[in-house]
């Protein structure tokens, strides 16, 4: 039995980070993990691997597609999808490996196995007890499924996101069940391998909650990439044979059932927070209507010295919010000021363009009766944009205070989404203007100069169109 100031269960994005902030503020600190490798959902299963293979597949689409055009000639690259795999394996080493050698550096004890907690500062793992003044729960989530679909990712056929990263064979048709960031990325990606696919989503626009000017342009550009959608489809059931699936949804504007076939089923429903050995329930850890367990404004739970992060708890679930939550819980266990500013937590979608969001939206702020200005700039009239194939369609789009200026949200949709929408957050963290990014210098050419016409927009007008 060892004793410890901190004992983080899971070792994601949230428990890592947690882990490593916690032995830098000199605690001593040890992290429990039942995986065989670090870094959770993100870096085994989820963010890093499905980046490698967008990475991969976006190259091929460019040999397929724009090579010729720039001028560059010859025999398109054929797929090697064994190698592919190994590719992204690689990535995947290279990242869990890293997250091990920064725990030797911090001197951080990795607990191999699954915890449970006994009672509160004790954790047990296998037949050894721990004593932990303070005990993060950082346990994450698990892809959640729908009734009358069963998924088998070791049968390959109806998958969740897990099983879609490592099919044995690229499919000829693939169904994927919600069109949300898993669901179009990773169709994305099989899009681009050749198969055939169809996105069969209950919503009437994709990736619920963005805004509408986004959904309609992003999903025009799939369209383009060859992925097919059927909207407004509640799927009721898929039925499996050998090697083939049949998805039964039925039209919510009404009418008979309808059927499609697929050799691979990508059930992307979204994701369940994961709790499940810990022994919460006797603990008397207090959990939420949706399987969360509830925390206070500091990440601590009803039960004394037990804290919990991540994809367990309430809000989006996403690496980078389980990190900075990691961070602060640290902080306040460390008796300093841990924070986290829930209002600037930016979402991506890794697709080619990429979509970026942050604040909020122009439809959620007009609900609550808020007076705001829009700023509009489409890619169309930034240079480098044009250069890159990917100007169409593509547009920033800054929402602003009406009276103060001040920025309350952006969305983008284009080359490099994901990194301009941190100017904006920083700009959102210093409470800056519209005005202020608009009298910043930005260099030419960039796609960050996009930003500033939309910042532009919200007063006196872009340059460029
Ligand atoms: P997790 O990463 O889920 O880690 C929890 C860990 O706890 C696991 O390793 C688990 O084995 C361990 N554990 C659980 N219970 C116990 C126990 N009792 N004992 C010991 N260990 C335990 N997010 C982004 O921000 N950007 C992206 O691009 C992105 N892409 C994604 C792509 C896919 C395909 C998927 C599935 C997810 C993606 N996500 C992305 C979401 C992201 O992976 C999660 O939000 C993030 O991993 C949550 O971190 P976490 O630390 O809360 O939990």
């Amino acid at each position: 039995m060892a004793s410890y100031d901190v004992i983080v269960i899971g070792a994601g994005p949230g428990g890592y980070v947690c882990a490593i902030r916690c032995a830098q503020l000199g605690l001593k600190t040890a992290v429990v993990e039942g995986r065989e490798t670090l870094g959770g959902t993100c870096l085994n299963v989820g963010c890093i691997p499905s980046k490698a293979l967008l990475h991969s597949t976006h190259l091929l689409h460019e040999a397929e597609h724009n090579f010729a055009h720039m001028g560059l000639k010859g025999k398109s690259p054929s797929v090697d999808w064994a190698q592919m795999k190994s590719y992204k394996e690689e990535v995947i080493g290279q990242n869990t490996g890293g997250i091990e050698f920064l725990f030797k550096k911090n001197k951080i004890d990795w607990i191999k196995g699954w915890a449970s907690i006994p009672e509160a500062g004790k954790v047990k793992v296998g037949d050894d007890t721990h004593e932990a003044k303070n005990i993060v729960i950082a346990s994450g989530s698990v892809p959640s499924s729908l009734p009358g679909v069963e998924v088998d990712n070791a049968k390959g056929i109806v998958v969740d996101s897990t099983g879609a990263l490592d099919l044995p064979k690229i499919p000829k048709k693939m169904v994927v069940i919600g069109a949300g960031v898993i669901g179009l990325e990773l169709g994305s990606v099989y899009a681009r391998l050749g198969s055939d696919v169809t996105v069969v989503e209950y919503m009437d626009a994709v990736c619920p909650g963005m805004d509408k000017d986004v959904q309609r342009s992003f999903k025009r550009i799939l369209e383009k990439q060859g992925l097919n959608f059927i909207m407004g489809a509640a799927v009721q059931e898929v039925e499996t044979s050998k090697t083939k699936a049949k998805v039964k949804y039925q039209p919510k504007k009404g009418g008979d059932d309808e059927v499609i076939d697929a050799d691979v089923v990508l059930v992307a429903t979204g994701r369940k927070p994961y709790a499940e050995g810990l022994g919460l329930d006797a603990l008397g850890v207090k959990m939420t209507e949706r399987g969360q367990i509830a925390t206070d404004a500091h990440w601590a739970a009803n039960v004394k010295g037990v804290y919990a992060i991540g994809d367990v708890i309430e809000g989006p679930m996403l690496a980078h919010k389980a990190e900075d939550e990691g961070m602060a819980v640290a902080e306040v266990i460390a008796g300093k000021h841990g924070h986290v500013n829930y209002g600037v937590i930016p979402g991506v979608v890794y697709t080619t363009p990429e979509v970026a969001t942050v604040g909020q939206t122009e439809d959620a702020l007009k609900a609550e009766g808020r007076k705001i200005k829009t700023g509009k700039f489409m890619f169309m009239g930034n240079a480098r944009a044009k250069a890159v194939h990917q100007a169409e369609g593509g547009f920033v789009k800054l929402i602003a205070d009406k009276e103060t200026d001040r920025i309350l949200g952006a969305s983008i949709i284009g080359p490099a989404a994901g990194d301009l929408i941190h100017e904006i957050c920083v700009a959102m963290e210093f409470g800056a203007s519209a005005e202020d990014l608009a009298l910043t210098c930005h260099a030419h050419p960039t796609y960050s100069e996009a930003v500033r016409e939309a910042a532009l927009a919200c007063g006196d007008g872009p340059i460029h169109s």
